[in-house]
């Protein structure tokens, strides 16, 4: 035809065409998986666009797929009702748009552990699987702007694509395939049918193979369907087409409402925090149907930013259809479904950590991380998220405890419940401020995750129990645990004396020292005066790299420690007892994590194992 005009394929989807033709991919079926996935998205832009447009080309006409075949001519047919492209849509989406996808796709070719053909939608390149089956491909269309012309657009996989006027009078996209002799098989009714059951069940839209009325495709949106009549095989199904996730998800929640407001909810918690490689979900967010109609493909007002790992559909009659998305979501119906969607998923992680702890063990691993952050950005969520945390502590190390599993072991007299903060567990086992707790045996969080200093900015009680830092000075401890170290004390005349000695050598660097009964282990340990910034502020500050002054401390020592005691003896050599003092006060940073320049210590170090090893000498 003279009008016809002919196109260069870019030279990422050349190499591209070239792989997938040339290629021995065993899967070719997927190709119509694309084809259909596509046809789809067509029939649903189109329906979205009818909710504010009524000037559209055929507005009557069904939304559906049709496949037809021919057995001899090896020729497979599939036309939708959907929205059609305009010459210059078809061009730049089939042709000439950059493509980083390509790229990306060849780029996984590589990897020989990945069935390619399984992933190819993935890289926004889907159509071109069509080349795994096809000698040539003919798309034409008619797009549903109503003075738009149809179109046609023909390619063989060679480096050149055509595109010339056409004859069609409805909207849509018609694609003609002439299947290659090894792809012959695809030229049947059953195959076609077999391929769809397989992939394609859960299109929105109606699927018509030949001349038969019936559909080839469930259709029926699962999140409406019966629970009692859907298998976990179909939920796993449903899951794993709509995410493309392989393992199963942890945990699924179906629910139904009526009032206050009509609502259909199907969602997953999948396995692991991390999307797979190949994840079909690309963002955050639920996928938002009115009446069946997908208005928002990643909705992010229908839960709490901390619950964002949960996917799935949330389907309701009541949000009105002639609406924009902007305005649903400013509409204080979303509100309402949000409260229930998030309630539903709230009550459904209760009974798990209920009913299964070992699995809410595990997605506690994987998304607790999620909670705290909660605890600490959604004041107002706080109660119901706080049963839902977990904790090691010093007492049970190994495995996790809720704060019921807490307050129950509580001791006689309790009041609080403490906790200590830290950059790792192992460390903070041995920080000074665990000593008093340690040996009276009372239980202590220990708190070494980033998010944890976040969280206690929202968690300073539990029920009627206090949240308190064992490193802060006026910590109360029950009193049947006051009790007197049996360690000799230093006198008080010579603690004084030794006072005097830190004053003169630490001078202005702490703001006070004295004498502490909760320490045993330790020589000393940092507190912080009562009017400073607490110490997880003080974290928190440090984790945003936030310039913060290190606030001065109080330096208390331990009066019947065995170093204090020599210290003191140490008299004679005012140049070791400098050193150790300074050591002292050094190490008593490096374990709060505070320590300015750790690497300044090692001179000393040096000096110290010099100065001792004469002295042996
Ligand atoms: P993706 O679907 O990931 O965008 P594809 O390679 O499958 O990538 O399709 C490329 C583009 O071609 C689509 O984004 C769409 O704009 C257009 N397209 C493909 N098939 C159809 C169709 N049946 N109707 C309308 N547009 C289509
Ligand atoms: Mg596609």
């Amino acid at each position: 035809m003279s009008d016809s005009q002919s196109f260069t394929f870019k030279a990422e989807t050349k190499q591209l065409l070239n792989i997938l033709i040339h290629s021995l991919y065993k899967d070719k079926e997927v190709f119509l998986r694309e084809l259909l996935s596509n046809a789809s998205d067509a029939l649903n832009r189109f329906h979205f666009e009818m909710l504010t447009n009524q000037n559209v080309l055929d507005p009557e006409v069904e939304l559906k797929i049709h496949i037809s075949v021919d057995k001899d001519e090896r020729t497979l047919v599939i036309q939708d009702t959907g929205i059609g492209m305009t010459k210059d849509e078809i061009i730049e989406n089939l042709g000439t748009i950059a493509q980083s996808g390509a790229r990306n796709f060849i780029e996984a070719t590589r990897d020989t552990e990945v069935d390619i053909s399984q992933v190819i939608g993935q890289f926004g390149v889907g159509f071109y699987s069509v080349f795994m089956a096809a000698e040539w491909v003919r798309v034409t269309s008619r797009s549903f702007k109503p003075r738009a012309k149809a179109v046609s657009w023909y390619a063989t996989g060679e480096d050149d694509f055509e595109v010339s006027p056409a004859e069609m009078n409805e909207r849509g996209t018609k694609i003609e395939i002439k299947l290659k002799e090894d792809a012959a098989e695809f030229a049947d009714e059953t195959r076609i049918r077999n391929t769809i059951k397989k992939h394609s069940d859960y299109i929105g839209f109606p699927i018509y193979v030949g001349d038969s009325e019936s559909q080839a495709n469930q259709q029926t949106s699962l999140w409406r369907s019966a629970r009692n009549e859907i298998t976990d095989e179909q939920y796993n199904d449903f899951y794993r087409q709509m995410t493309m996730e392989f393992e199963e998800p942890l945990l699924r929640i179906h629910a139904v409402t009526d009032a206050p407001v009509q609502l259909f909810a199907l969602l997953f918690i999948p396995n692991k925090a991390e999307r797979g490689m190949f994840s079909l979900r690309k963002e955050d967010g639920l996928k938002l149907y009115s009446r069946n109609i997908l208005i928002d493909e990643y909705n992010k007002d229908l839960l709490p930013e901390y619950l964002r790992f949960v996917h799935g559909v949330v389907d309701s009659e009541d949000l009105p259809l002639n609406v924009s998305r902007e305005t649903v979501q400013s509409s204080g119906l979303m509100l309402r479904l949000k409260k229930i969607v998030t309630g539903q998923v709230m009550r459904e992680l209760e009974t798990l950590a209920k009913k299964d702890a070992e699995k809410y063990i595990a997605f506690w691993e994987e998304f607790g991380v999620f909670l705290k952050q909660g605890i600490a950005s959604e004041p107002l969520e706080t109660e119901k998220v706080q049963p839902l945390l977990r904790f090691k502590t010093n007492l049970n190390a190994e495995t996790w405890s809720s704060l019921d599993d807490y307050v129950e072991r509580m001791q006689e007299g309790q009041k609080e419940i403490y906790y200590i903060v830290g950059d790792d567990p192992r460390s903070v086992v041995r920080s000074p401020h665990l000593d008093y707790f340690q040996s009276a045996g009372t239980e202590v969080l220990l708190l070494t995750d980033p998010m944890d200093s976040f969280m206690l900015m929202g968690l300073n009680k539990y029920k009627e129990y206090e949240l308190k830092n064992v490193a802060q000075a006026d910590v109360e401890t029950p009193e049947a645990n006051e009790k007197e170290s049996e360690a000799e004390k230093i006198s008080e005349d010579e603690f004084a004396t030794l006072l005097e000695r830190f004053k003169e050598i630490l001078g202005e660097r702490v703001t006070d020292i004295r004498a502490s009964n909760r320490l045993s282990q330790s020589v000393a340990r940092l507190v912080d005066p009562d009017d400073s910034l607490n110490p997880e502020l003080q974290r928190v500050y440090r984790y945003l790299g936030q310039e913060y002054e290190v606030p001065k401390k109080i330096l208390e020592l331990n009066p019947s420690h065995l170093i204090l005691k020599r210290l003191l003896a140490e008299k004679a050599d005012a140049n070791l007892q400098k050193e150790i003092i300074e050591q002292i006060y050094d190490s008593a940073l490096l374990v709060e994590g505070l320590h300015p320049d750790p690497s300044s210590m090692a001179p000393r170090i040096q000096n110290l194992m010099e100065l001792l090893l004469s002295k042996g000498a």
